[in-house]
């Protein structure tokens, strides 16, 4: 549902569907009151806002007519249009609206927008009138109201928002719609809407017993139950296989360190902000570590290496900690404490493009298996201003290494965008954002490349001439953090895991008492094959032991009476709802076995 083209979304005709709204809004509200103060009113994912001064709160009723007078303004036929003005005719259109007012300051001093925002040129002062409002505004609109299809319009909701985004500042009302090209575009993200609440991980992992957080633990601390602590086993293994595969090298560092290490990187005092603060041992302080780089370098800077020894990848599942404001944690997505699918690979430039690729490629061996069929990867590059400041000084490398990372991914043939200005301080870096089965987005992982840091830590091989070199360092997480990817998946499954991926594979579900010690020996067995399982020994009926099953969403259920014992037989519950009556336990193994074996997504 979200814009994911190589067409920037404010080029786009939604784009102008949404800030059209917005104007379209700020009239029909100023109907209504014909004293309040409008603000701003921009476009935004998903839809369009305006902030509004107004006598009294809205009301869900308001909303409703509001919308309502919004279509009929819409059936008007009005041309939106454009009129370059001088400061001093602006402020007399606007003499009764203070905010832009402030706004106009802003613009013909130059250096802001019209939505109060920074700007690098000083802008033109234009105002858009379409019917009988008019606003302060440079575009991009609609010709005229009849593009924006009646029916694909909705107001969401109202909130409440600073001027300006600041708490001294007088509060606002945010009146929040949606509008799409058509109605079965909202009706889908309708939908989307309703299925995402549904899904949200933070709802759903705590009824599955995944995870949860605790006041005594701390904010965005989170504690992963024995079912999350499964899934977490089982996406190591993953890793671990695949990494082996593909010649990683498995390492293992502390939590912590000393300061120093982390001023040699860099990271002090540049990156303290987002590091917990520090403890001090014996006269000397100590960190936990917000990433694992520093210490893999340390590992590659053991000892001598030569060009012969070279791609080097170091992987470990790495634990680490990072201060993120309490209002900026959510639920697993945004946590403290994280558990990284971390490698760095040292390779020299003429392996570069290689090595990349074969990153590459495991993320999408990982998107086949998640059934991951929306991805995009974004090439985040330099800004010629921004070296020595934001990015280390030395355009060659910028530009050797972009080029490198663009040909990689040309070559591989992997649909990628590029966006200026927003590399990591020591190289470019590649962000892969990923969309679940209901369309929603999620920012899994970041790729980079990494000319600064080797050298910082004095990183060497001796080359074929016999000379010594400085790798590059590539920094790569397929798997992103366990938190981000288990929150991931328990949306894009709707917690309907694949076998392989269930906490819990298989529930034993006796009719009565007398068949319980059938149904433990049926768990041992299943043990004994490494199938995770459990009986339900309780003193509930059937239909309730089932139904307790899918709740926890568990892809198989063996129910055994009188006749399944007798025969040394079970009957098959299927989570799809399909069922398979008096079925052999060896020939239920078996495919059970190979399910998990695969990885299959099929129950
Ligand atoms: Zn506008
Ligand atoms: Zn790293």
């Amino acid at each position: 549902m979200s814009h994911m083209s190589s067409e920037k979304y404010e080029e786009s005709k939604l784009y102008k569907i949404r800030h059209s709204a917005a104007h379209i809004m700020a009239q029909a509200v100023l109907e209504m009151f014909p004293d309040g103060k409008i603000t701003i009113g921009p476009p935004v994912e998903n839809g369009f806002y305006y902030d509004f001064d107004l006598p009294r709160n809205l009301t869900p009723e308001d909303l409703q007519q509001i919308e309502k007078r919004m279509r009929q303004i819409i059936a008007g036929k009005h041309d939106f249009v454009k009129k370059v003005v001088t400061a001093g005719e602006a402020r007399e259109i606007f003499k009764d609206q203070p905010y832009k007012l402030e706004l106009i300051d802003g613009l013909e001093k130059g250096g802001f927008d019209e939505y109060g925002n920074p700007l690098q040129e000083k802008p033109e002062i234009s105002i858009y009138q379409d019917d009988t409002f008019v606003d302060l505004c440079r575009g991009p609109h609609v010709d005229n109201t009849k593009d924006i299809k009646p029916d694909a319009l909705k107001l969401m909701s109202v909130a409440g928002a600073y001027w300006r985004g600041d708490e001294h500042n007088k509060m606002l009302q945010r009146v929040y719609g949606t509008v799409w090209e058509n109605a079965q575009q909202l009706k889908e993200y309708l939908w989307q809407l309703e299925e995402a609440k549904k899904r949200d991980h933070r709802k759903l992992g705590k009824e599955l017993e995944i995870f949860f957080f605790d006041d005594e633990v701390g904010p965005g601390l989170p504690l992963f139950a024995p079912n999350g602590g499964v899934m977490i086993e089982e996406i190591e293994k993953l890793a671990k296989e695949t990494e082996e595969e593909a010649g990683y090298l498995r390492v293992r560092t502390p939590h912590l360190s000393k300061e120093d290490l982390f001023i040699h990187s860099g990271h002090l005092p540049y990156y303290a902000e987002s590091m917990y603060p520090p403890m001090e041992l014996e006269g000397v302080k100590y960190y936990v570590k917000p990433m694992n780089c520093p210490m893999h370098h340390k590992i590659f800077g053991s000892k001598p290496r030569s060009y012969r020894d070279l791609p080097i990848r170091l992987a470990e599942y790495g634990t680490d900690y990072r201060y993120e404001k309490s209002g900026e944690l959510f639920g697993l997505m945004r946590v403290r404490s994280l558990q990284m699918n971390d490698a760095h690979m040292y390779v020299s430039e003429d392996q570069f493009e290689q090595e990349f690729l074969g990153v590459v490629n495991l993320y999408l061996k990982y998107f086949a298996l998640f059934g991951i069929e929306k991805y995009v990867m974004r090439l985040s590059l330099h800004s010629k201003e921004g070296l020595g400041k934001k990015y280390v000084d030395n355009e060659r490398l910028w530009l050797k290494t972009e080029d490198m990372v663009r040909r990689a991914m040309q070559n591989g043939k992997v649909p990628f965008v590029e966006a200026e200005d927003e590399a990591a301080f020591y190289g470019p870096k590649v962000d892969v954002q990923v969309w679940s089965v209901i369309g929603k987005e999620f920012s899994l992982a970041t790729n980079q490349v990494d000319f600064a840091q080797p050298a910082r830590f004095d990183l060497k091989f001796i080359n074929k001439q016999g000379l010594e070199e400085v790798p590059l360092c590539i920094h790569r997480a397929p798997l992103s953090t366990h938190e981000r990817l288990i929150g991931f998946l328990i949306e894009h499954y709707a917690g309907n895991f694949p076998v392989w991926l269930s906490p819990e594979q298989v529930r034993v579900i006796p009719i009565t008492d007398s068949q319980n010690e059938y149904a433990e020996s049926i768990v041992k067995e299943l043990r004994g094959q490494h199938i995770r399982v459990s009986a339900d020994i309780s003193a509930q009926r059937m239909n309730a032991k089932i139904r307790q099953a899918q709740i926890m969403k568990v892809p198989y259920m063996l129910v055994v009476g009188e006749n399944e014992m007798t025969a040394g037989q079970v009957s098959l519950r299927v989570r799809d709802g399909s069922q398979k009556n008096n079925i052999g336990l060896a020939e239920f193994v078996a495919s059970v076995k190979e399910k998990i074996a695969t990885r299959s997504p099929e129950l």
